[in-house]
């Protein structure tokens, strides 16, 4: 991570609300808050349907925030801005898809493709800078000049994720959104492509927010990791703490589902059982959200809300169990 823990990001009470109908909201993002410094890789996890994508996309503007802010370099993403400060925002923010194939337009070839952001933003003079650009570019992710020639159907699932890598470089960004860039990808092909996301962010002094649904996935690229729950955030800490010691019972089992290779510590390993499907965001439960499923839910869980505290050095939680004020509460349960 870097070093200096100068942050890029300030990510503060953001909500995504999507309007259904006249009396029903799905609340996707619900009053998130969280820095990403320079230089490091946040890694965001939680279910299907917790919200961490919709996070991802507000926080580039893709979608419009229903309320809260994003500071990117001191500046609020979501302002109102010109034109030449949109698209310098958009130069400074690339995204990496989860389907690379479905987000490459299958029309055009591999060169045209990464040059596309080359071309919006004028970033070169003449067509032989375009294709040195381009070539460079297939070269840094592990393709060759011939590769650009061709249509994004001639590629494997793991090609088109290094032509998507690609097209993100072109303009040069300093942040990356990576949504689920690898769980549509072969378990063989995942740790290339992560280990070619680690060697660019060292050359380029990127900065990534990595979406993903598996925690063991996350861990070996991210920085901190945050655990999202239902549009809220649940947990936030640096990778090696949140799986040496997660705090928040959700967290638990998320890690404990984790399979391990050793058999013997597998089978004999305690493991936190959570039961049922994510509510609704369209109706989320009273008080902590997490308390339908949660084993150790206690009377104030569906009263109040959990506030975001910080347990210990850079490590966070929103849950009443590290709560001070509910410690009466907390010893009769374990009792
Ligand atoms: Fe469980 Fe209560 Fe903590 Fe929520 S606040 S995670 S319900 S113990």
């Amino acid at each position: 991570m870097a070093e200096t823990k100068e942050k890029l990001l300030e990510i503060k009470a953001l909500k995504k609300h999507f309007k259904l109908d006249r009396t029903s909201t799905l609340k996707a993002v619900d009053g998130i808050s969280f820095d990403i410094y320079k230089g490091e890789t946040f890694g965001l996890v939680g279910e299907s349907g917790c919200g961490k994508s919709t996070a991802g996309r507000t926080i580039m503007r893709l979608y419009e925030a229903t309320g809260g802010e994003v500071d990117f370099n001191g500046d609020n993403v979501h302002a109102k801005k010109s034109k030449k400060e949109l698209k310098k925002f958009n130069r400074e923010m690339q995204m990496i898809f989860q389907d690379p194939y479905a987000s490459l337009n299958p029309r055009m070839t591999v060169k045209d493709i990464i040059a596309e952001g080359i071309d919006i933003h004028g970033l070169v003079n003449t067509k032989q800078e375009r294709l040195d650009r381009v070539n460079e570019l297939l070269k840094t992710v592990g393709l060759n000049e011939d590769h650009g020639n061709r249509y994004p159907h001639e590629f494997s699932g793991g090609q088109r994720q290094r032509i998507g890598i690609a097209r993100a470089l072109a303009v040069d960004p300093s942040f990356i959104v990576a949504d689920e860039p690898i769980s549509a990808l072969d378990v063989s092909i995942q740790a290339q492509v992560v280990n070619l996301l680690k060697r660019l962010q060292k050359e380029r002094g990127l900065t990534y927010l990595f979406i993903a649904h598996d925690l063991s996935m996350v861990k070996h690229i991210s920085d901190r990791v945050g655990v999202m729950y239902l549009g809220n955030m649940a947990e936030i800490a640096t990778s090696d703490d949140l799986y040496a010691e997660p705090l928040h019972p959700y967290t638990q089992a998320l890690i404990s589902a984790i399979p391990i290779s050793d058999p013997e510590v597998e089978r004999t390993r305690e493991r936190i059982i959570v039961e049922g499907d994510v509510p609704s965001p369209v109706n989320p439960p009273s008080g902590c959200r997490f308390r339908t499923r949660c084993p150790f839910a206690m009377d104030v869980c569906a009263k109040v809300v959990p506030e975001f505290l910080e347990h210990k050095q850079d490590h966070w939680v929103a849950c009443h169990l590290y709560d001070e004020r509910y410690n009466d509460e907390n010893q009769a349960k374990q009792q």
